[in-house]
């Protein structure tokens, strides 16, 4: 029997895994894709994840970073053309590379980690879970005390639990060669619903443009995405190659009325999968800080054999709040800028 079970090895699950596993707790990390695995995503780590990501796991390696290194915050474009400018020092990464580094990073410190395995189902049975995983097509059964599901948006822990999926954006984007006139320093967000029904974005990495949109219907996305390319050209003068690489992601939809989801009985809910995300689908700060503080919420309510799932998920609620309010704040604040996100 594991102490704890976590269900995905991005940063949610490898710092919820890694701080059991250093309290001397038997834990397994499962992760469905084959490390290190893809994950579309931006890399950009904002302060308060390079905090949170140094002081848990050491300084990042010189291989995960991507060019430019830092990024010096975000400018953002609304409807009407008006510009604001979010300064600050962050860094830009790339997921694969940085994922794994922390995935092998819980592992030294005591994780028993098994990629290409799938958690299939979580039942929850007297004093345990019982977890059906799949792993290189062997079908097997785990128990744990607890599980920790960070499966990211729409996973199928959750969505059993749950009967449902959780509302969702469909992310969209190209990689590509070429040249613009907009500072490749900054992350650029343009909020016009003429070619996003979420946002818009532009970054760098490496010798590549990144030209993204977010859309809610995803047989839309590839007309959004061509509306915004013609958008940088006639206004930044962009010169854009044919794309190398495209990705489709999934984040979740925040939207007034939404629920952040924790979980239920002896299953936490952790990043993606809770329903945290912050403005222009910053993820990274609140899944490691939602990770951290299920696994302290676990710490502080295991005595011995007994384990009172109720406090945990109490305990994990009031570990979690001031991340939330400040969610909730950032969100809001958007509103003011956007009328889509108020
Ligand atoms: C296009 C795009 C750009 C983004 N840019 C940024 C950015 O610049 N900065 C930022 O902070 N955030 C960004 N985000 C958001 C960020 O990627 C997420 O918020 C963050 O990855 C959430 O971490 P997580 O650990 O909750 O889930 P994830 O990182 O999604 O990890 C979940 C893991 O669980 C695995 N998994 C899923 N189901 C199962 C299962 N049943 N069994 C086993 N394993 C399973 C998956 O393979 C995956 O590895 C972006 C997102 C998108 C889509």
């Amino acid at each position: 029997m594991y102490d704890v079970a976590v269900i995905g090895a991005g940063p949610a699950g490898c710092m919820a895994s890694k701080r059991m596993a250093e309290a001397g707790y038997k834990v397994l990390l499962v992760e469905k894709m084959k490390l290190p695995r893809e994950k579309s995503c931006s890399g950009i780590l904002i302060p308060k994840s390079i905090q949170m990501v140094e002081k848990e796991f050491g300084e990042i390696p010189d291989t995960v970073f991507s060019h430019p290194k830092i990024n010096r915050g975000i400018i953002l474009t609304g409807e009407d053309g008006q510009v604001f400018s979010f300064e600050s020092e962050g860094y830009n990464i790339w997921r694969n590379l940085f994922d794994q580094w922390i995935a092998h990073k819980a592992r030294d410190a005591g994780v028993e980690l098994k990629d290409l395995t799938l958690a299939k189902t979580c039942e929850e049975i007297n004093d345990h879970v019982m977890l059906t995983l799949k792993e290189r097509g062997k079908v097997y059964h785990e128990k744990a005390r607890m599980v920790i599901a960070c499966e990211g948006a729409r996973g199928i822990i959750r969505k059993n639990i749950r009967k449902a999926s959780g509302d969702f954006i469909v992310t969209y984007q190209t990689f590509s060669e070429g040249t613009i006139d907009l500072d490749t320093d900054f992350f650029h967000a343009f909020l016009n619903p003429h070619f996003s029904e979420y946002d818009a974005w532009f970054n760098v990495k490496d010798d590549h443009l990144i030209i993204g949109v977010g859309v809610k219907n995803a047989s839309m996305m590839k007309s959004y995405h061509s509306k915004f390319l013609s958008f940088l050209k006639s206004h930044y003068n962009a010169q854009i190659g044919k794309p190398e690489k495209v990705e489709v992601g999934i984040i979740p939809e925040i939207r007034p009325g939404y629920t952040v989801d924790l979980g239920e009985g002896r299953v936490l809910f952790a990043g993606d999968a809770a329903n945290l995300l912050n403005p222009m689908g910053e993820g990274i700060s609140s899944a490691l800080a939602s990770g951290y503080a299920a696994a302290e919420a676990i710490k502080s309510n295991i005595h011995g054999n007994d384990i009172n799932s109720g406090n945990i998920l109490k305990s994990y609620e009031s570990k979690l709040n001031p991340e939330i309010e400040y969610m909730i704040r950032q969100w809001k604040f958007l509103g003011t800028i956007s009328p889509n996100f108020g």
